[in-house]
């Protein structure tokens, strides 16, 4: 029934599409998320984007809350950034030589960022992680890393053991073809949970070479850290000589201006971002100490490279973006907001008497169909995922477009406004009744 539900909220032009795009890539899509797998039915093909909405090849407007999965936090078609876009296409779209914005972008990142002092520019978070491990590992001279269930990187081999929402909905808790040589280094802890990093350092003393997380983790669901854990894992990792790496690319610039690192007051070793930072160009970024960085050749011995790492056109847009955020900071609005959706939505379960949580950090959130907090991803695991597919269909029936699966994060842009913070919280209320009917 739900199946048939939503083949009739999916127009008839996205269904076309769909099947020919099946023809030609895997599973019709170029990241698996977008194919809508974790709720069932027929992904829509968006044509246009503008302010805080999408358009389907049906004509079709949506309420955008993924926000591309994070970058738009301006919105989409922000003016300043499609300028910067413009002008520097007309200038060229990659030379493979240095160029002044590239530092332009660093200084601004350094500056904003607490634990970056140098910082190299890459095409994706992915790569941004993947260096730097890298990294961290040529650092140290040591070879083990620890990761959390849950979080996700990208999608590196070492790092695709429990990797929250792209193993969940893949269906499979590991992917295939990740050989056991390239996770046996990786050391998969539970998450939020200080008394299993001390004891995984207790039996590996002096041989982590880094730990990774996503300090406020958006793919179970948006998941904070519990009093003292990020804390907690600064202090071990400092004792142990161990790199200390946020990964912050869904954080950075999202949680805070100068990501969780600044909003919860404590410094790690190495970032890694993306999303924001490319202002929704293909860009990423990893940074760190001083010393650490200085590793990476042509400084030091550690090899990391890219034909358009550093691209003009993609430095252009994050040049405008974090310009924008520095000068007109929308993080109180924001917070604002995002508060006002995450009350909503838990009034609308509460009152359609569902077990639930509303999690929520700034204009990061999450309605867990869920009767217990979500900590780690064990709690995330036992989310009702039906009861999300419902919710899912339902709002898009009625012009919302929440993230495709329970393990995503919702996010906010700027061009939000409280009116439709509250036109999509009467539209949850309507859903969330029928679900419970
Ligand atoms: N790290 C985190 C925390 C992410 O959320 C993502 C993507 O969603 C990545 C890394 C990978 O970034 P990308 O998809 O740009 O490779």
């Amino acid at each position: 029934e739900s199946q048939a539900k939503a083949i009739t909220a999916v127009g008839p032009n996205s269904v076309a599409a769909f099947d020919r795009a099946c023809q030609l890539m895997p599973g019709g899509v170029n990241s698996p998320a977008r194919a809508f797998g974790a709720v069932g039915g027929t992904p829509l093909f968006i044509e246009s984007a503008k302010g805080p909405y999408l358009y389907d090849v049906d004509g079709r407007r949506y309420l955008d809350y993924i926000g591309s999965w994070g970058p738009m936090i301006l919105g989409h078609q922000n003016p300043e950034v499609v300028a910067a876009i413009q002008a520097a296409i007309l200038r060229g779209t990659s030379y493979g030589a240095p160029t002044e914005a590239e530092s332009e972008l660093a200084e601004r990142i350094i500056e904003a960022v607490p634990s970056i002092d140098k910082v190299r520019l890459v095409n994706s978070g992915t790569e941004a992680t993947m260096s730097a491990i890298r990294v961290a590992r040529g650092y140290t001279g040591r070879e083990k890393i620890v990761k959390f269930a849950g979080n996700y990187h990208g999608h590196v081999d070492s790092l695709l053991v429990s990797a929250g929402s792209a193993a969940a909905t893949l269906g499979v808790p590991d992917s295939p073809g990740v050989t056991k040589g390239a996770g046996g280094d990786t050391i998969v802890l539970p998450h939020n949970d200080l008394a299993a990093v001390e004891a995984a350092f207790a039996a590996h003393p002096g041989q982590i070479a880094a730990v990774i997380l996503e300090p406020v983790v958006g793919n179970m669901g948006c998941v904070p850290p519990c009093d003292g854990y990020l804390q907690g894992l600064r202090d071990i990792t400092a004792r142990d000589g161990s790199v200390l790496i946020f990964d912050e690319v869904m954080t950075g610039f999202r949680v805070a201006f100068g990501g969780a690192q600044q909003r919860y007051g404590v410094t790690p070793d190495m970032t890694t971002l993306g999303k924001i930072v490319g202002g929704g160009m293909p860009l990423g970024a990893y940074g760190g100490r001083r010393e650490i960085m200085d590793q990476v050749l042509p400084a030091g011995k550690v090899f990391q490279a890219g034909t358009l790492s550093g691209n003009p056109v993609a430095v252009a847009a994050g040049n405008a973006t974090l310009k924008r955020l520095k000068a007109q900071p929308p993080y109180e609005y924001l917070e604002k907001i995002g508060t006002q959706l995450a009350n909503g939505l838990g009034q609308a379960a509460e009152a359609a008497g569902l077990p639930h949580q509303v999690q929520q950090v700034g204009s990061m959130l999450t309605l867990f169909f869920n009767g217990s907090p979500v900590t780690n991803w064990e709690q995330s695991d036992r989310n009702d995922r039906q009861q999300y597919a419902a919710f899912f269909w339902g709002l898009i029936r009625r012009g919302v477009y929440p993230p495709c699966s329970q393990f995503e994060a919702m996010f906010l842009s700027e061009t939000h406004t409280e009116a439709m913070i509250d036109e999509t919280i009467a539209a949850a209320k309507e859903v969330l009744q029928e679900i419970a009917a």
